[in-house]
């Protein structure tokens, strides 16, 4: 939508992944009203973005909103039949994209802008051999007791035991191969709109007869991101989280924030263990494969420093060598 309106950002493609932070209050809490209140919060910093010239894709993460629909599921097994992980996935989509259009729709009319936002239902094609399958890790949902964990393995869940605090289910986390309706996404930013897809890494889905079927597993929301944003052609992807940097030597008295630095740099400090799997991990994971696969610039901050990162000012970042 290259419409030279001498803005900042004019026509920049960015894709900002949203994490938790952005849907739950500071202390986890996902009321309605907590999650409404840290999306509306979030939206300022988006639409500020927008206002400066940018082309805006979004995607966000689930977890907490997840973990509230099995405990339901759980609950009311007996009354209601639970229904699978894929379909929690695609209601959290539905809702947290309600809330997201609301919110920016309002933060942009503040600002004078006019800009329609969309979510789009999105499906990420995952792999049935993935290993996942065979041996689930990610832990979903909250610690229950034994007793329970075992009512739940009995009907052929996974669940496994965190000491103290109790029994979580665990089921696959399988890399995202495709993210299935991003053509879809593609159309509504190229007819203007903001658009939100991938939404808690996209309900996942493996081939099956000529279609696609859901599977029980989650897919992680940062590499979704960065397939997103290179099927929609970003030159930056942008991480927003609860940190305005990835640290090195996180979790020691040494720990230092990680800013502008080389994919080289990363990928050693990567390997040589600084990044925790399941939070930090995927995100420079993320950040890596991105500009390895053509994206221009990426960045992990925190959701107030967004527009910063995306001129290259704030934040853990890399770029593409020349
Ligand atoms: P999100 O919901 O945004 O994906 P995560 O909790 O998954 O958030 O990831 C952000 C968290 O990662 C930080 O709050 C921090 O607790 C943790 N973390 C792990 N390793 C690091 C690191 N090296 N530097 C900074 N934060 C780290
Ligand atoms: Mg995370």
């Amino acid at each position: 939508m290259n419409s030279h309106t001498g803005l900042p950002l004019d026509g920049e493609r960015v894709l900002i992944a949203l994490g938790g932070n952005a849907m739950t209050a500071p202390d986890g809490s996902a009321t309605p009203a907590a999650q409404a209140a840290a999306v509306a919060a979030a939206m300022e910093h988006v639409a500020d973005l927008v206002a400066a010239g940018a082309e805006v894709a979004l995607t966000h993460g689930n977890g907490p909103q997840v973990g509230n629909l099995l405990i339901k599921n759980q609950l009311a097994a007996s009354v209601v039949p639970p229904v699978p992980l894929d379909w929690c996935g695609a209601q959290t989509q539905a809702t947290i994209g309600v809330l997201i259009m609301n919110a920016l729709t309002r933060a942009l009319a503040a600002r004078g802008v006019s800009r329609p936002v969309a979510a789009v239902v999105t499906r990420t094609l995952v792999d049935a051999a993935d290993r996942g399958f065979t041996d689930p890790g990610k832990p979903v949902g909250r610690y229950f007791p034994a007793a329970e964990a075992e009512r739940f393995m009995a009907m052929g869940q996974s669940w496994k035991p965190f000491g103290e605090r109790g029994w979580r289910r665990v089921v696959a986390s399988p890399d995202p191969l495709e993210i299935l309706d991003a053509a879809a996404a593609e159309a509504l930013l190229a007819a203007g709109h903001i658009v939100v897809a991938a939404g808690g890494g996209g309900v996942p889905v493996v081939r099956a007869n000529g279609t696609f079927r859901g599977v029980e597993a989650v897919v992680d929301k940062d590499l979704a991101a960065e397939l997103l944003a290179r099927r929609l052609g970003a030159g930056t992807l942008v991480i927003a989280t609860d940190v305005e940097h990835a640290l090195v030597g996180y979790g020691t008295p040494r720990a230092r924030p990680l800013h502008r630095t080389t994919a080289a740099e990363l990928r050693a400090l990567a390997a040589a263990g600084h990044f925790a799997g399941g939070s930090m991990g995927p995100k420079v994971r993320a950040l890596l494969s991105f500009v390895e696969g053509g994206g221009r610039r990426a960045a992990i901050t925190s959701l107030d420093r967004i527009t910063e990162a995306v001129e290259g000012k704030a934040g853990t970042i890399i770029e593409r060598e020349e």
